[in-house]
């Protein structure tokens, strides 16, 4: 993606009122407050059923794209719900610089990676104990950036 349009991709979303930067739509309440340090639950759970984009909202063609820690990566289960590539790619840029955790985890943006996969299985977990967040399996990798 040229950076015309990445930039154009990103001045759509709502800004982070206290870090600047763009927040994705899985970030984004639905009064429109936005932080791009939490994820949304249902934004997330919306993601996943309605295979829609979770930085721009779009619907999910293929392959798809999952933006994670190297921990999530090296689990394959991600937490941030799939995304376009070319959006994934936007938003790790947008955040880089940042020196804090983003997207819903405590890992820095520079040790995040983007993997590609032509599909993927999200998991909900049973239990209520413990780290009981729904997590997205990717099928097959195809990339990983
Ligand atoms: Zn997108």
């Amino acid at each position: 993606m040229s950076d015309v349009r990445a930039a154009a991709l990103l001045a759509e979303l709502p800004r982070d009122p206290e870090l600047g930067v763009a927040v994705p739509f899985a970030c984004t309440q639905d009064d429109g407050s936005a932080s791009v340090s939490s994820l949304i639950r249902k934004r997330v759970t919306q993601c996943a059923l309605s295979r829609i984009c979770g930085v721009c909202g779009q619907s999910l063609g293929a392959p798809v794209a999952f933006i994670g820690s190297r921990v999530e990566f090296d689990r394959l289960a991600f937490h941030f719900p799939p995304v376009h590539p070319d959006c994934g790619r936007a938003i790790l840029a947008e955040c880089a610089d940042l020196k804090v955790g983003v997207l819903g985890q405590p890992s820095l943006p520079e040790q995040w990676v983007l993997a590609t996969t032509s599909g993927f299985e999200h998991e909900r977990p049973s239990s209520r104990e413990g780290d009981n967040r729904p997590t997205f399996r990717p099928n097959s990798l195809i990339s990983l950036d």
